[in-house]
């Protein structure tokens, strides 16, 4: 389905999806699994399929549609099927047997209910895989909204799980930023959003409104540091993928590079050589749309006002001035002087790689923290030693030595960030704390009477409650934790008698 969904009956797929869920959740975690295994034969199935949506849709190269969309989606799946029995299984907890004797404590993981997925159009297959996979699986119904960008390939999603899932537990809603809305604002329990930081401050507000949970996804200003030892022809190659893929239209996208003056000129020699290198149509292509191309050449623009200096590509004049709008911008590197410019401090989500030259690794350090965002960050040297004390240094929620970006397709490695990013964590078994709400189950299976915090209050009741305290917990040593085992006997056989 890819027409429109009215407004109004976004409620009624939710609607659907609530009732649908409860039977869904009460089936054991490995009927679940053995119903859902099969998507990934889907996937793997309609890979080519997949990919031509995608490439129609959005534009991106066939091979990032295959390598990015379509394959690390199947691995979502066997990830989670396999994952997920032990993941949900009920917890026992031991707690203190003398404080609390006859307890058996478990924590559980129930489904949170009805999860709204809402996701942009930059990876519009993998992205909503990673999160609808494992929200079924935990037993929640989904009702997914894909990016009005890309209404086929948000269809395709779906159409992966027809006639797996029951009807209702999956719904589909079509449209743009009303539907969005109307998503948020109807009888959900989890909102799960990908996209940029305004948007996401809309969805947090009507989040909040409602009191329901959000997991926001939200955008990045993901910086490479380059230090003296790189290996530099692997650096080179790298920071361009991480920079070009997807036409740099990834949340985890190199938007400004770090590199020590020792190396700078050699680098960005081998940088501009591999971005030459790279074709139109089979390494990279145009941009999904074109306010996302305006973006782009106004963020360059300014920089060259600036004073940087473009070092390969950049919009042609003719670009600029034509009459039919166009998708098309050229890989592109600029030396930048400073931080000061919207390419240095905004999501540019484009394929553009600003270059900027530093003194040494704290100074690449400080700069590459001193975003409002803090998503991806990656650094490129040989002293592996090294890198990972930098790495700690880094304010990112992914930090990569010697590679950028690609873990976002690990279903293992958790996907988070820090400030404008947003507080989003997909991936991961930690994906589960939040699209699973805990429960935590104790029984009892003591006969006494009372326990001994319940009425009467008495003064033995203080000093048996103390001096297991102090045995519990103080630091005080021997003499002092033998004082409370005898304050504890002589306590416990006064409330015995009733005191
Ligand atoms: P966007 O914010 O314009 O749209 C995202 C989704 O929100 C779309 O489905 C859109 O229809 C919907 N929407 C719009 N208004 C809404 C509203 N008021 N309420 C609810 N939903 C509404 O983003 P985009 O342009 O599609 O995607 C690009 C952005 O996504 C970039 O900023 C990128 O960094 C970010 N992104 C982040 C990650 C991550 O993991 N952090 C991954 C991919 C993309």
């Amino acid at each position: 389905m890819t027409d429109t969904t009215a407004a109004e009956e976004v409620s009624a797929v939710v609607a659907r999806a609530r009732a649908a869920q409860p039977a869904w959740a009460a089936l054991t975690v490995a009927e679940r699994v053995r119903r859902m295994k099969p998507v990934k034969d889907r996937v793997l199935d309609r890979a080519e399929a997949i990919a031509k949506v995608v490439c129609e849709e959005v534009g991106k190269p066939a091979v990032e549609a295959l390598l990015g969309e379509a394959l690390p989606s199947a691995d979502v799946v066997q990830y989670w099927t396999r994952a997920i029995e032990e993941l949900l299984e009920p917890e026992d907890l031991e707690l203190d047997a003398l404080a609390y004797p006859g307890k058996d404590a478990t924590l559980e993981r129930e489904a949170r209910g009805v999860v709204a997925v809402i996701m942009p159009w930059n990876f519009p297959v993998a992205l909503p895989l990673r999160t609808i996979v494992p929200a079924l699986l935990a037993g929640n119904a989904v009702v997914f909204k894909p990016s009005e960008v890309t209404p086929k390939s948000g269809a395709f999603v779906a159409e992966l799980f027809a006639g797996i899932v029951p009807d209702g537990v999956l719904g589909l809603v079509q449209g743009g930023g009303d539907v969005g809305g109307a998503l948020c604002g109807a009888d959900v329990d989890l909102v799960v959003f990908t996209g940029s930081v305004a948007t996401g401050r809309k969805v947090a507000h009507a989040c909040a409104e409602k009191l329901v949970p959000s997991s926001l996804e939200l955008g990045g200003k993901d910086a490479a540091i380059v230090l003296a030892d790189a290996n530099l022809e692997r650096a080179a190659n790298g920071v361009v993928w991480g920079a070009m893929m997807n036409a740099g239209q990834n949340c985890a996208s190199i938007e400004r590079v770090y590199v020590e003056k020792e190396i700078a000129e050699e680098f960005t020699e081998k940088v501009r050589d591999v971005v030459k290198s790279l074709r139109a149509g089979v390494d990279f292509g145009p941009l999904a749309t074109t306010a996302q191309r305006a973006i782009v050449a106004r963020h360059v623009a300014e920089a060259k006002e600036a004073g940087a200096t473009i070092v390969t590509g950049g919009a042609g004049e003719a670009d600029d001035a034509a009459a039919e709008p166009s998708r098309d911008y050229a890989p592109t590197v600029v030396r930048v002087k400073d931080d000061e410019t919207p390419l240095m401090r905004d999501e540019t989500f484009g394929p553009v790689l600003p270059i900027a030259v530093v003194d040494g690794v704290d100074e690449a350090i400080r700069r590459a923290n001193a975003s409002r965002y803090g998503l991806t960050a990656s650094l490129w040297t040989k002293d592996r030693k090294r890198a990972l004390v930098l790495a700690r240094k880094l304010r990112a929620g992914v930090v990569t030595i010697n590679n950028h970006g690609f873990t976002g397709a690990l279903p293992e490695a958790p996907w988070s960030g820090h400030g404008e990013t947003g507080w989003g964590i997909t991936g991961s078994t930690l994906a589960l704390d939040t699209l699973t709400r805990p429960r935590f189950v104790l029984a009892d299976r003591s006969r006494g009477a009372r326990e001994l915090w319940w009425y009467p209050y008495t003064p033995a009741l203080t000093a048996v409650a103390t001096a297991m305290a102090t045995l519990r917990s103080s630091t005080r040593g021997l003499f002092a934790r033998i004082g409370a085992l005898f304050r504890l006997v002589g306590a416990m056989l006064a409330r015995a008698r009733g005191g």
